[in-house]
Parts: C-alpha cells; structure tokens; sequence
C-alpha cells in the first residue's frame, strides 16, 4: 500500500537548495525541448522545400509515375504548398490529431500536390514555353481578391499571379488535404480488418495462442523520403540515357 508523505516548507525550501527542479521548471525545460525540436524541423523542411523546387522539373517529368506508385504518391508533401488569408488563416497542409494519447499527423501527399497541381487555377503559362505550378497565395474570402506566385520547372522564373478567385485556392486545397486524412483512415480500418480476419483463422486452426489481433497488423513497409525519390528518378534518367 502507498502512503502519502507530506512534506513542510522547510524541507521543500531544502528540497529546492539542493538543486531539484520544481514542477513549474520540469514544464518549462519540455517546452523549451520541443521549441529546439521545431526550430531543427523548420531548417529541415526549408532545406527540403528548396531541394524540391530545385529539382521540380525532374518531378514534372515523372510527374505520372509518382501519382501511380503508391510509394512515392505518399511521400509528404505538406511544407510545399503555403496559402492563407483574412479570416480563415492559414491553408491547413498538415493535421495533428490525439487518439487515446497517441499523436497522429495527417500530411498532404506528394501525389495529391501533383494532381492539384493539374487544376488550371493553379498553373499558369511561363514564357519559356513551360507551364509553371502554384506555390504560394494569399487573399480574403470577402472580396475573392488574391495575389499567388508559380514557379517554372524549367526555367525557374518566379511568376506572379493576380486576380484569381481565393476560394478557388483555399477551400480546393483544403478538401483535398481531407481527402488525404480520408484515404489513411479508410486504409487502416482495411488493415485492421485484414489482421482481424488473419487472426481468427490463424486462432481456428490453432496456430495462434496469443488472442490480441495487433500481431497480424501489416504496414505498407519503409517510408519513401524526397532525397530517395529524386535518388531514384536520377538514376532512372541516367539509365534511359545509357541505354539511348
Ligand atoms: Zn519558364
């Protein structure tokens, strides 16, 4: 049985001298951890969001294959595209949700930006012949008024896009970050069921003596970064050349 001690002030004042951090101090150095944590992450994805647009003529290239491998179409993409304005905020490109104290993240993926990316409001013609991609908008919802800037994959010219419709951009971008979080959930229930239906049969036949069903639970395997994709795309390109 646990048995409550009581502690006086002057052995708390004791306490205290001897160097112990109080709880007010212990919340206050997690803060400061996770501020640390969130400034490295931010350096992280600066480096990354320049990489890609560095090489986004590669990615236009093997623009199809991406959206159809499911390894590459998941790949995060949720630090590329930045959007906002008066009223609603900022264009939500990621979601963090609690469930039973496990902290889920819901990222935009790298195929859903490509096929956004399809949508004529967020192109527009460069002059070097190329069609250059939305990156970036700003705007209000009460006037519709907006100011946007595309990048070229070719030529990298920074073009900057006026007079087109805000609720295009945001509230388009938005659902498609739903329909994201949409196909993860619907994908783990798939999986859960499948380990479910594994379980009981395994149980059935007496191969399985353990009655929880997370032993049968099967992810999609190791996750593909960007460096990996633009690794592999490049080495891809130097074969095709090898071979021509
Ligand atoms: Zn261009």
């Amino acid at each position: 049985m646990s048995k409550i001690i009581r502690e006086g002030f002057a052995q708390f004042c004791k306490r205290q001298q001897a160097g112990l951090l109080v709880v007010g101090e212990i919340r206050k150095q997690e803060q400061k951890d996770k501020e640390a944590l969130l400034d490295a992450q931010e350096k992280r994805f600066e480096r990354k969001y320049n990489l890609f647009y560095e090489n986004l003529d590669l990615i236009m290239r093997h623009k199809d294959e991406i959206i159809e491998t499911p390894r590459y179409a998941n790949i995060d993409a949720h630090y590329l595209l930045e959007g906002g304005g008066l009223y609603v905020g900022r264009l939500a490109t990621s979601r963090q949700v609690n469930i039973a104290g496990t902290l889920i993240t819901f990222n935009l993926k790298l195929g859903t930006l490509l096929k956004i990316w399809e949508i004529g409001q967020f192109r527009i013609a460069c002059r070097c012949g190329e069609t250059a991609v939305i990156r970036r908008f700003v705007g209000t919802p009460l006037s519709g008024g907006s100011s946007a800037s595309a990048i070229c994959p070719k030529c990298k010219m920074e073009i900057y896009v006026k007079h087109r419709s805000f609720g295009k951009y945001f509230f388009f971008a938005s659902e498609k970050l739903n329909e994201d979080i949409e196909m993860v959930v619907k994908s783990l229930i798939a999986k859960w069921t499948i380990a479910e239906a594994e379980h009981h049969k395994k149980y059935a036949e007496g191969y399985c003596k353990d009655p929880k069903i997370a032993n049968e639970l099967k992810d999609d395997g190791e996750i593909c970064d960007l460096e990996t994709l633009l690794q592999e795309l490049w080495q891809k390109e130097l074969e095709e050349a090898a071979k021509a």
